[in-house]
């Protein structure tokens, strides 16, 4: 979707839909939803009066109009209570909005800015979060199907500014928001072809993809390659299946004079059946999203890049898939590891943390300072968190605070569980350093303590994002289907992290 800042009369502009908004409560609007009112000689006001409830939070009434305007229809978006709107509730409804133009068969769409005026908002914040919740909105994921599409997707968004002196901040917003927003789409996109289309080589070809068009540094690592590297643990997990493994490895260089540099790993499983500790057959096709980790890491580089942030990252995306066969690791067995630690196997469905304990190793030997890792790691996260929040682990309070500061910023919901020292027991092996599982109390917090062992005394925060991964529905500027979760949080870090 084109974005485009537009400045002048709102009544004027020449578009398919105009969306224009109103708080709850709100009986005689004002502002430029009052401008509209005025040159429908009161059809807003009729309307509002009509209909009890037009301004409650994300409701959306159309009117159809003849004359008056630039446009035949008007959206009018309800804000819900001025007191309660924030910017997490712009993109939101922005969402909302474009998926109600979606239904009136539109090319091209105005909006009005929600909440610059009387909500206040800052005015870049506001376009960015206005150009993030419609371009999230507006995604179809729909590639496999060979006939038409049902709807029509709106391809131009006009923002609509009467104050000139507003624009360059409302440019920098939007760009800032498509950046963001592209990324998030291409990781759910990702994350929403099946297993049999997105192989690791084929997670390496799109990371190839954004190396090339945002001139990132890129290595992919094979088999055996991952072999002579010593990476022992992501092997156990690939040598079932075959599929090869890719290890990808993303760096950007945005602060050549720092020291610091950020490895962001995300866990990209693109199948996981269990192996041996087979799943349950029911469900068993969400197991296509067990790579979104990797996914969000490699959105995440895309809009840092895109960007020129001024900070050092390198994304380390482990990649495979975990099947049972005469090749797999069993359970019982066990397997060495990148940083020397032998795991004795309890469950080979636990092999998230295994590939991912190799690969923070790897990160530590790049040179990172600090490691943020992304994983739909455990069922258990889902349990505590359930799929509103991604459950958040860390060694250090800097960094952790950075990353929930950032996950509030960008409006994705993240919650701290703790590494007590009394949770490790339930890893200790007898026969080996530490076992891959602790059993079911407590399951998230034991897999991020495994993870722990691995990252040392370097800063390094775990984010399990199992149960935000996808959404079940579309809502806001959600769409059914994966979220691109961590995306948004994990650019917001890096922008932090620039004024290092
Ligand atoms: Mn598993
Ligand atoms: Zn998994």
């Amino acid at each position: 979707m084109q974005v485009e800042i537009v400045t002048g009369s709102i009544t004027e502009v020449i578009c398919d839909a105009l969306i224009v908004n109103l708080f709850e409560g709100v009986s005689m609007p004002t502002g430029a939803t009052g401008a509209v009112d005025a040159a429908l000689d009161g059809q807003i006001a009729g309307l509002i009066r009509g209909k009890q409830g037009a301004g409650k939070y994300g409701a959306t009434s159309v009117l159809h109009i003849c004359n008056g305007l630039g446009t035949r229809q008007v959206i009018l978006l309800g804000l819900g209570k001025k007191e309660e709107f924030t910017l997490d509730r712009l993109r939101g409804v922005a969402g909302t909005a474009i998926r109600a133009a979606q239904k009136l068969d539109v090319r091209t769409v105005a909006t009005v800015v929600h909440g610059a005026g009387q909500a206040g908002f800052d005015p870049q914040a506001a376009a960015q979060a206005l150009v993030e919740g419609t371009l999230l909105g507006n995604y179809r994921f729909c590639c496999y199907k060979t006939g038409p599409d049902e709807v029509v997707i709106p391809e131009k968004l006009y923002i609509i500014e009467h104050d000139a002196q507003k624009v360059p901040q409302l440019t920098a917003g939007s760009e800032r928001g498509q950046a963001v927003a592209t990324a998030v789409n291409m990781t759910r996109s990702l994350v929403n072809h099946p297993a049999n289309r997105m192989t690791p080589a084929k997670m390496a070809a799109q990371a190839a993809e954004i190396a090339a068009h945002h001139g990132l540094e890129l290595q992919v690592l094979d088999k055996e390659e991952i072999a002579a590297q010593g990476m022992s643990a992501f092997l156990a997990v690939a040598q079932g299946s075959h599929e090869p493994p890719r290890l990808i490895v993303l760096k950007y260089n945005g602060n050549p004079g720092s020291q610091n540099l950020l490895a962001l790993v995300g866990k990209g499983v693109t199948f996981d059946s269990g192996g041996i500790s087979l799943k349950p057959s029911e469900g068993m096709q969400e197991m296509k999203d067990d790579m979104a980790g990797a996914a969000a890491v490699l959105g995440a580089m895309q809009a840092i890049a895109a960007l020129r942030l001024p900070v050092n990252v390198a994304a380390v995306a482990p990649c495979t898939e975990n099947l049972p066969s005469g090749y797999a690791f069993r359970p019982g067995d066990v397997i060495d590891s990148l940083g020397g630690k032998t795991i004795e196997i309890i469950s080979t469905d636990a092999e998230g943390r295994l590939i991912l304990a190799d690969a923070i190793t790897y990160a530590h030997r790049l040179g990172a300072s600090h490691v943020v890792d992304l994983a739909t790691l455990t069922g258990a996260c889902v349990v505590a968190l359930g799929t509103v929040a991604s459950g958040v682990m860390a060694n250090d309070r800097d960094l952790c605070g950075r990353v929930l500061a950032a996950a509030g910023a960008a409006g994705e919901r993240m919650w701290e569980l703790p590494l007590f020292e009394e949770y490790k027991e339930q890893i200790k092996s007898d026969i080996a350093d530490l076992k891959n599982s602790g059993g079911r109390p407590a399951g998230a917090i034991t897999a991020g303590l495994f993870l722990a062992a691995f990252a040392g005394a370097k800063p390094w925060v775990h984010v399990d994002i199992a149960g935000t991964v996808s959404s079940d529905k579309d809502s806001g500027y959600n769409v059914k289907g994966a979220t691109g979760a961590g995306v948004r949080t994990l650019v917001r870090l890096a922008e932090d992290l620039g004024k290092w």
